[in-house]
């Protein structure tokens, strides 16, 4: 396995995400929109960016979900996501920041944990072209655990219009191939998976168009490769067919 001691590959894989229809913009202040990709960034003029920490969290739910069953007992549980009775779930191990760290599992490698640096950064996602108009509209709060009314509060989700473009890059360094396939398929999947809060009441739809992988740097004696190359080796991997 090759770590950080040589850099070998920068690999980029840039994307372009797409509203189709109306996606809302996050808040994050933790109003049960968290789990909006889309939020305002800092700063005076306060655009929607596609947060690249969101993005990372989903792309390795993603990643995580399909090698647990591809590879039973091989990937672990971040700690953190264990509960209040710490046992791990059949079909996974331990975290390996905490037991396993001379033979990190996949998940590990390429992501991270409390131990390692992981290979795949993931930048914001921005704005092409105008601030775009958003809308603004009035729903009645939900509480998540029981999907009922919470005291009849009224949430206001502002909303992308349809047509609105982020471009951004997720860079890999020194990456296993099958990463760089992850993040490809793992992309494409978001318009399966949709970006805003509120899904189910039609919000969210989105294109996502991957574009072909960049190499930023390449050591000598590296070979270049495609990026139907990397999908198939991720598929292998994941025992996708
Ligand atoms: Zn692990």
């Amino acid at each position: 396995m090759t770590g950080f001691q040589r850099l070998e590959a920068i690999i980029s894989v840039p994307f372009q995400v797409t509203t189709e229809g109306s996606v809302s913009i996050g808040t994050g202040k933790g109003d049960g929109l968290r789990d909006n990709l889309i939020i305002r960034e800092a700063g005076p003029e306060s655009k929607p960016v596609i947060s690249g920490s969101s993005l990372k969290g989903m792309v390795r739910s993603t990643v995580e979900a399909v090698l647990a069953q591809a590879m039973p007992g091989e990937i672990c549980v971040p700690f953190v996501c264990l509960g209040r009775d710490r046992t791990v779930p059949e079909g996974r191990k331990e975290d390996c920041g905490r037991s396993s760290r001379d033979n990190p599992c996949p998940v590990c490698r390429m992501f991270g944990n409390t131990e390692m640096a992981g290979r795949a950064s993931f930048r914001d996602a921005h704005l092409e072209g105008d601030f775009p108009e958003t809308t603004e509209r009035t729903h009645v709060a939900l509480r998540r655990d029981t999907k009922t009314a919470a005291g009849g509060a009224l949430m206001t989700i502002e909303t992308l219009p349809p047509g609105v473009t982020f471009s951004g890059k997720v860079v890999l360094t020194n990456p296993e191939d099958w990463m760089v396939g992850a993040v490809i398929e793992a992309l494409e999947l978001l318009p399966s998976i949709g970006i805003g809060a509120k899904k189910t009441s039609g919000y969210g739809e989105v294109d996502v168009d991957v574009k072909d992988v960049e190499y930023k740097f390449k050591g000598p004696g590296v070979e270049k490769k495609t990026k139907d190359h990397f999908v198939a080796e991720w598929r292998k991997l994941a025992k996708l067919t």
